[in-house]
């Protein structure tokens, strides 16, 4: 049977051998566990690479790439459509009401050393927040889709 969204994807986290090492993010079909690739890096506030399991630049910069990965078109700036280059509205050609602080306090900084995490896990996030996007709700302020992180610490 086909199905009529966005390819399932999982992500996985893995940190090196000390904590000084580059953490990586590597895109897996959860069917086979095969690699797909890297998940690609939105800079913003970490040049350096991503990170996670606290609250800080690398893990936010985690958050608005997992966030643009799993959401693709939702998340790129009305403006610009994501080209970004010379645009008034944004700085990376993601939308800045991306709710990314939210997604890193939430999901980001409770994530163990090594974790997983599915794409349907990131879209069930992001559908219980957009609700908030653009009312006088804080984002966040949801009483939350409970995840399953797995690897959790
Ligand atoms: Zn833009």
């Amino acid at each position: 049977m086909r199905v009529d969204h966005p390819r399932e994807v999982r992500f996985r986290g893995m940190r090196g051998a000390t904590t000084s090492s580059p953490a990586l993010v590597v895109v897996e079909d959860p069917a086979t566990g095969e690699t797909i690739g890297a998940l690609e890096h939105r800079v913003r506030y970490s040049p350096t690479g991503f990170n996670w399991g606290y609250d800080g630049a690398g893990p936010r910069d985690l958050a608005r790439s997992l966030l643009a990965a799993v959401l693709t078109d939702e998340a790129l700036c009305n403006a610009c459509h994501g080209a970004a280059a010379a645009c008034d509205t944004c700085r990376d050609g993601l939308r800045p009401d991306l709710p990314s602080s939210a997604f890193t306090s939430q999901v980001v900084a409770r994530l163990g050393p090594d974790w997983t995490l599915h794409s349907r896990q990131v879209r069930a996030w992001w559908e219980d927040h957009r609700v908030t996007l653009g009312s006088d709700r804080t984002p966040g302020d949801s009483s939350g889709t409970d995840l399953d992180f797995g690897g959790r610490a």
